[in-house]
C-alpha cells in the first residue's frame, strides 16, 4: 500500500545534483501519516482524512488534519501551520532548518516501519 521506499532510497545515499527535484519526490514518497504517527500523534480516520491532536500547541481539541491523498498536514487550530512531509520534519525536529537535512530525516523516518 505504500511506495517501495527501500527501493527508492536504497539505491544510493541521499544525494542529488538537483536537491529541489529530490525534495519534491520525497514529499510524495514518504507517507505523511507515518511521520505524524511516528511522532506519537494518534490519528483517527475522518472521511478521506485523518484527524489528531496537534503536538505544537496545548489545546486538546483535535485540530491536526492529515491528508494521505495530498500528503499534506495542517493545524486548523491555534498554530495555523501546515505543509509537506519536509515541513513536518523541520517543525518537529528543529522548528526550522536546512531543507536537505529535513529531507534526509523524512526518508529515514519513512523507512523505519514497514506496515
Ligand atoms: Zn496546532
Amino acid at each position: 500500500m505504500y511506495p517501495p521506499l527501500d527501493r527508492f532510497f536504497g539505491r544510493r545515499p541521499f544525494h542529488s545534483e538537483n536537491p529541489d527535484v529530490e525534495i519534491e519526490r520525497l514529499k510524495k514518497a514518504v507517507p505523511i501519516e507515518r511521520l505524524v504517527m511516528g511522532f506519537g500523534v494518534e490519528l483517527k480516520r475522518h472521511g478521506a482524512e485523518l484527524i489528531g491532536t496537534c503536538p505544537f500547541h496545548e489545546y486538546k481539541t483535535p485540530s491536526l488534519v492529515v491528508s494521505p491523498k495530498t500528503n499534506l498536514w495542517d493545524c486548523l487550530g491555534k498554530c495555523n501551520v501546515g505543509g509537506s512531509t519536509i515541513d513536518w520534519v523541520m517543525k518537529t525536529k528543529w522548528g526550522s532548518a536546512c531543507r536537505q537535512e529535513a529531507a534526509e530525516d523524512a526518508a529515514f523516518d519513512g523507512r523505519g516501519t514497514n506496515t
